[in-house]
C-alpha cells in the first residue's frame, strides 16, 4: 500500500451505493487538500442490491466493476473484508486473499451496510434463503430453477422486499406457488389507491398473501406460524428485518440496537469523530426519527461524508445533514410497479404512479447510482441534486 506519510489518509469501508459515491466525492472534494483515498470492499465487482430479487429469479446481471466506477481519480482500491477497527490507534485489519492486511487511516468512512438478521426465529439460519449477498441470491436463483412445477415458495415478510421478490418470483416461475406472509398488509405506508394497487398486482400474479400470521419456525419443508399451523415449503426467501455488522459494535463504537453507528448531524460518530459513518450503516437523526436504510437517503449521505471530510481539511466547519423522503418505488415483477410519492418523513403524499410509467420511473432510479458516480468523477454535483433536504433541524 502507498506510503501516506504526508497526506490525510481517507479509509472508505464498503463498496455499496454509499461508499463509491462517498470515495469518489471525497477524491475530488481533497485533491487539493491532500487527500490519499482508499477504498475497500471484499469483491471487484459493484453489488446492485437494488436488484438482488432480480439476482435471485436468474435474470442476467450487468458486470459494474468498482475500480471502473472510480477510475480517473486517486483512489486506491483494496479487495478485502474489514475484520476488526481499533479506533484508538486508528487502524482496520483486513482479510485479503493473500492473507491478513492492515490499514491505517486519518478519517474512516463506514459503509458496510446491513443485512436480513436469520437469528431471530429458529431455523431460519438453517432453512431460509436470503437477499443478503450475491452469493445467497443465486442459490436460491438455483434452487428456483430446478424446482418441479407446483413447488411452494414462501417469502416470509411482506415488506417492501419481499413484496418485490414475491412478484418477481411469481411472475420469472408462473408454474410455482408462491405464499407471502406478514403481520401486517402490504405497502401500509403508501396511500389507499398505491396500496390497492400493490395488492390487485399480487392477486393478479397469483401470489397468496396472507397477513396477520407470525412466523414462529422455518423447517426444512414448511414454515410454523403461531397457533402451530404449518405451510408447506420447499423454499423459504426470508426478508424481514434488518441489522448492520457487528464490526463497530465489535470496536466499542458507540452504535444503536440495530448496530449503526450512531452519529451528529455532521456523520461523524458521537464517541469516535475520526469514524463517519454512511447508508444502512448509520444511525442518522432526523425530526421524525432515524432515518432507516435505503439507497434514496444512502447517496446523499455519502456525498455530505465525503463534503465534512472536505471542510474539515479545508479548516472549516462541517455542515448539518439535511434529508428529506421523495419516493417509494416498487416493481412488481418487470412489467408493473407502483411508485408511491412521499412527504419528507417518508409518509405518503396524494400521489403515485402506476404501471408503465411506474416501471419507467423505477428502473430510472435503479440505474441511477451509476450514472451519478459517472458524473461525479468529473464534478461536485450539489447535494441538492441527489436529495430532498427535508427539515433543518436534526430533531
Ligand atoms: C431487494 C432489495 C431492494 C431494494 N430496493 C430499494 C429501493 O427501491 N430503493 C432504495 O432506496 N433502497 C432499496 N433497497 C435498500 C438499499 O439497497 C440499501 O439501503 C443500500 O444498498 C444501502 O447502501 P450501503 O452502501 O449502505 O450498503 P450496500 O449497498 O449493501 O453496500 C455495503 C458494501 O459493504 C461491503 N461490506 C460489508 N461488510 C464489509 C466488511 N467487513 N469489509 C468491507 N466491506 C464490507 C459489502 O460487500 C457491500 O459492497 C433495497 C434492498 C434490497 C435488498
Amino acid at each position: 500500500m502507498k506510503d501516506s506519510s504526508a497526506r490525510h489518509r481517507i479509509v472508505v469501508l464498503g463498496g455499496g451505493y454509499t461508499g463509491v459515491m462517498a470515495a469518489i466525492r471525497v477524491a475530488r472534494r481533497t485533491r487539493r487538500h491532500g487527500g490519499q483515498v482508499t477504498l475497500v470492499n471484499p469483491t471487484a465487482r459493484f453489488n446492485e442490491r437494488l436488484r438482488m430479487h432480480q439476482q435471485a429469479t436468474a435474470q442476467e446481471m450487468a458486470h459494474v466493476d468498482i475500480p471502473t466506477l472510480v477510475q480517473g481519480l486517486d483512489i486506491e482500491f483494496v479487495q478485502a473484508w474489514a475484520t476488526g477497527i481499533d479506533p484508538k490507534h486508528n487502524g482496520v485489519t483486513l482479510a485479503t486473499d493473500h492473507g491478513v492486511a492492515s490499514l491505517d487511516y486519518d478519517t474512516l468512512v463506514y459503509a458496510i451496510g446491513s443485512s436480513t438478521p436469520v437469528d431471530v426465529v429458529p431455523g431460519a439460519d438453517l432453512h431460509a434463503h436470503t437477499l443478503n449477498d450475491p452469493e445467497s441470491a443465486a442459490k436460491l436463483a438455483r434452487t428456483l430453477t430446478e424446482m418441479p412445477d407446483g413447488g411452494t415458495v414462501v417469502v416470509g415478510g411482506n415488506g417492501l422486499t419481499g413484496v418485490e421478490a414475491a412478484t418477481e418470483i411469481a411472475e420469472s416461475f408462473p408454474s410455482l406457488r408462491v405464499v407471502l406472509l406478514g403481520r401486517a398488509e402490504p405497502a401500509p405506508k403508501m396511500n389507499a389507491k398505491a396500496r390497492a394497487y400493490v395488492l390487485g398486482a399480487l392477486e393478479r400474479l397469483g401470489i397468496e398473501s396472507r397477513t396477520g400470521v407470525e412466523i414462529t419456525k422455518v423447517l426444512p419443508d414448511a414454515v410454523e406460524l403461531a397457533g402451530g399451523e404449518l405451510i408447506a415449503s420447499d423454499a423459504t426467501l426470508w426478508t424481514t428485518g434488518f441489522m448492520a455488522p457487528a464490526l463497530a459494535a465489535d470496536a466499542g463504537i458507540e452504535v444503536d440496537a440495530q448496530r449503526r453507528i450512531v452519529v451528529d448531524p455532521q456523520l461523524q460518530s458521537v464517541s469516535h469523530p475520526s469514524i463517519l459513518a454512511i447508508g444502512d450503516a448509520a444511525a442518522i437523526r432526523r425530526p421524525w426519527g432515524v432515518i432507516h436504510g435505503t439507497c434514496q437517503s444512502g447517496m446523499p449521505s455519502g456525498a455530505h461524508a465525503a463534503d465534512t471530510i472536505g471542510r474539515l481539511l479545508r479548516g472549516k466547519a462541517p455542515k448539518p445533514f439535511r434529508f428529506g423522503y421523495i419516493h417509494q418505488p416498487v416493481s412488481l415483477g418487470r412489467h408493473d410497479a407502483v411508485v408511491q410519492f412521499t412527504k419528507a418523513d417518508d409518509s405518503p403524499g396524494r400521489f403515485h404512479l402506476t404501471g408503465a410509467a411506474a416501471v419507467t420511473y423505477k428502473e430510472t432510479v435503479t440505474g441511477s447510482p451509476t450514472t451519478t458516480y459517472g458524473l461525479s468523477r468529473r464534478w461536485v454535483i450539489p447535494i441538492a441534486f441527489l436529495a430532498r433536504k427535508g427539515p433543518r433541524q436534526a430533531g
